[in-house]
């Protein structure tokens, strides 16, 4: 409970709120017990890094107004705050890297926001590294880049790794190692009533399951230890091409999703189609990697085949290949929608013109930047959770899959519905086509997700009734269901 001490920053509070979302009471208190508490930890709305910290994010729609904004680096301090934000019912938002693109995942109108970026804090051990989850990835393999080590998480450089790890994780090396969170082999915990657990195979192996892929809703992660693999050099290419050759490179993006050899050599992609509505010109590119230092990468043979306008093939470390491939924040409005296919050159051939026709009836958006991605889940990567004696939340059966998706940025918030609604019902048009003819896929990835999709719906509903039992027994009081409410949620 709030003592009367500390409402004497009420008045600061209320007179600060730069938003129409004024702050309740209890959040109100919540902010001034904190910021007694934990002096040069909390940012009112007055402070001067008050507004940065809201722009911290790489999609401007995610820019919203918390009362205050919470800072720890320790776990204890989380703990504390999540005690104090529970029994107050107080709503909260949770930031790691900042880079989901669902308004409200990782910020909140006028409640607190804890920011995670002190935690940067890792331990290297033999084969794995204990992780702070204000990490980004390019911190992780630069931490691992003496040992000649990698982790299996993020493709791009400032991704973070709590929100990646969380969800599932696509590496470039999954089919040999499975997804980022086949790769945690414990999870330290701060539950909604605020105690602290670790989750492993040993210790909360139910939490543990439920954590592989279940995201935000059991409990705070303030550490990951993940797996490592002795892979001191990768090889990559970098390949791009222009519209003549798009249907070779959809060949050649479903032969790499199908690909399952016993013994697989790891190997994945960053695999995207632009088209520039003004202009009409249509480009696709590839930035595939692979371990070890066959050069060029042997994997991506069926690409090197197509004629293309570059073609860089190198052998380096992944730190010095993610250093390169920075997302910045504040890039710009962006809706994300997706689905997930057999690999099917034809089918996916299509759903590329229909996407383009699609892209050239909303060309006068300000700021339209429309990309097509097709991420490849092969056998592989889900063989992984089959044989590890623990498995994950998706229950993917051994079979490979494109998940394609559109990725749509745009300038205007005016535009934001019109975005929105365009590009979900391009999605779910092509989507129950694909199911009409049987080649879906039913699953849906939360990092390649839009808001208006509910990923759950498309996990095994035992996986989701266990789940369900899960949070029940870890957070009775609903803390990360009612308080902090935003993101891909279990419901009820
Ligand atoms: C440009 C770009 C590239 C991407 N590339 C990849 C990729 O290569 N592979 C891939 O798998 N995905 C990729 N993604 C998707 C990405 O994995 C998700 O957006 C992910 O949520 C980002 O993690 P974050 O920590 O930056 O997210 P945040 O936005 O900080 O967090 C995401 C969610 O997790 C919650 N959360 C954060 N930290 C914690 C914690 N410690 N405990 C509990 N909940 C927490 C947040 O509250 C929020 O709901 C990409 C996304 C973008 C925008």
């Amino acid at each position: 409970m709030f003592s009367r001490m500390h409402l004497v920053y009420l008045p600061l509070l209320a007179v600060s709120s730069a938003t129409s979302d004024v702050p309740g009471i209890p959040t109100m208190c919540a902010c001034t017990q904190l910021y007694d508490t934990y002096p040069g930890k909390v940012l009112l709305t007055t402070s001067a890094n008050y507004t940065a910290e809201t722009e911290s994010y790489w999609d401007v729609r995610a820019d919203l107004h918390p009362a205050c904004i919470f800072q720890p680096d320790t776990a204890d301090e989380v703990a504390d705050a999540i005690k104090l934000l529970s029994s107050n019912d107080v709503q909260f938002a949770i930031r790691g890297g900042g880079h989901m693109n669902f308004p409200g995942s990782n910020n909140i109108d006028g409640g607190v926001l804890i920011t995670l970026s002190k935690f940067t804090e890792y331990t290297v051990n033999n084969d794995t590294i204990e992780v702070g989850p204000g990490m980004t990835w390019y911190d992780v393999y630069e931490a691992l880049e003496p040992y000649g080590r990698a982790a299996i998480g993020g493709r791009l450089k400032t991704i973070g790794v709590p929100g990646l790890t969380l969800i599932g994780g696509v590496h470039y090396f999954i089919n040999k190692y499975g997804y980022a969170m086949d790769n945690v082999v414990n999870y330290d915990v701060v539950l909604g009533n605020g105690t602290q657990v670790k989750a492993n195979r040993i210790s909360h192996p139910d939490l543990f399951w439920a954590l592989k892929g279940g995201a935000n809703n059991f409990g705070l992660v303030t550490k990951f230890t993940l797996k490592t693999y002795h892979i001191p050099q990768i090889s990559t290419t970098i390949q791009l091409y222009n519209e003549s050759y798009i249907k070779d490179f959809i060949k050649a993006t479903c032969e790499l999703a199908s690909l399952d050899d016993p013994e697989p050599i790891a190997a994945g992609a960053v695999i995207t189609v632009q088209y520039n509505a003004t202009t009409k010109v249509v480009g696709a590119s590839i930035l595939g990697v692979q371990a070890g230092v066959s050069n060029p990468p042997s994997q991506f043979t069926n690409f090197s085949t197509i004629p293309g306008e570059i073609k860089i093939n190198n052998v380096t470390t992944l730190q010095q290949w993610a250093s390169g491939l920075d997302t910045p924040k504040q890039m710009f409005r962006v809706m994300f929608s997706h689905k997930a296919i057999f690999p099917n050159t034809d089918r996916l051939y299509e759903i590329y013109q229909t996407w383009k026709e699609a892209v050239d009836q909303i060309s006068d958006v300000q700021g339209l930047f429309p990309t097509f991605v097709m991420n490849t889940a092969p056998a592989g990567a889900a063989r992984v959770a089959l044989t590890n004696g623990v498995g994950n939340v998706w229950g993917l059966k051994a079979e490979p899959a494109v998940w394609w998706q559109f990725s749509t940025g745009w300038d205007l918030a005016s535009d934001d519905l019109r975005i929105t609604s365009w590009s979900r019902q391009l999605t779910e048009n092509l989507h129950r086509v694909n199911e009409e003819l049987g080649l879906a896929r039913d699953h849906v990835y939360m990092g390649d997700a839009g808001e208006w999709q509910n990923p759950f719906d498309s996990f095994p509903e035992a996986s989701v009734d266990r789940m369900r039992t899960i949070r029940a027994a870890y957070d009775p009081s609903g803390t990360f269901s009612r308080l902090n409410w935003g993101g891909f949620k279990l419901g009820y």
